[in-house]
């Protein structure tokens, strides 16, 4: 595929863009980029592994959902990031022609990722990158929801067969949300932190 390509989309879709070889090198660029703020982070294991809550959480007041303090529930932390100056999350799948998808079971990722904030970073592995938006799509329902469903240990169709996604009825059902972002959203600014290296699912 044609990386280039692809930032010259992102960059005609309004998005400022960022190019990193390792998350470790992502990780620092954010890591001195924001600072002193209010951050909310949206469910990621590419930023998990990067260790950016750690990173971030010593010099900003930071609410992540995946790192709540004892005795908060889930909602109240995933409340509190929707209220930040900064928010932080990755994506399912990526379009070559710059489309960016996400789903999401609770949403508050995909509500973080829309409206509230200052500035919005995407922080996401150039392994996600599809040809169309068709593509992405696929792969977001049929490959990052079903790793994801796994991750969370949820019994679905898409775990226990693991080879696609069944458009469940479960219980635990994690795709309740489809999100294309076909450019910035209006009155944020929005970055997207790209990584050679492959990170999340
Ligand atoms: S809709 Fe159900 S089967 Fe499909 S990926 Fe989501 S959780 Fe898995």
């Amino acid at each position: 595929m044609d990386q280039q390509r692809f930032v010259d989309n992102l960059k005609r879709r309004g998005y400022g863009v960022t190019v990193f070889d390792t998350g470790a090198q992502a990780a620092a660029y954010l890591n001195e980029a924001i600072d002193g703020r209010t951050v909310g982070f949206g469910d990621s294991e590419t930023m998990l592994s990067m260790g950016l809550y750690d990173l971030l959480s010593t010099h900003n007041r930071c609410f992540d959902p995946m790192h709540r303090p004892e005795g908060e529930t889930f909602r109240e932390t995933a409340r509190k990031t929707l209220l930040t100056d900064v928010f932080l999350t990755s994506l399912n799948a990526m379009s070559e022609t710059g489309e960016l998808v996400n789903i999401d079971g609770t949403g508050n990722r995909v509500a973080g990722s829309l409206f509230g904030h200052e500035k919005v970073y995407f922080v996401v592995s150039l392994s996600k990158l599809c040809p169309t938006l068709d593509d992405a799509i696929f792969r977001a329902r049929n490959v990052a929801a079903p790793k994801n469903a796994a991750r969370h240990g949820f019994a679905n169709p898409c775990v226990l067969k693991g080879d696609r996604c069944y458009d469940c009825s479960a219980r635990d059902r994690i795709c309740n949300a489809l999100v294309v972002h076909y450019r910035k959203m209006r009155g944020i600014e929005m970055e997207v932190v790209l990584i050679r290296e492959a990170l999340g699912l």
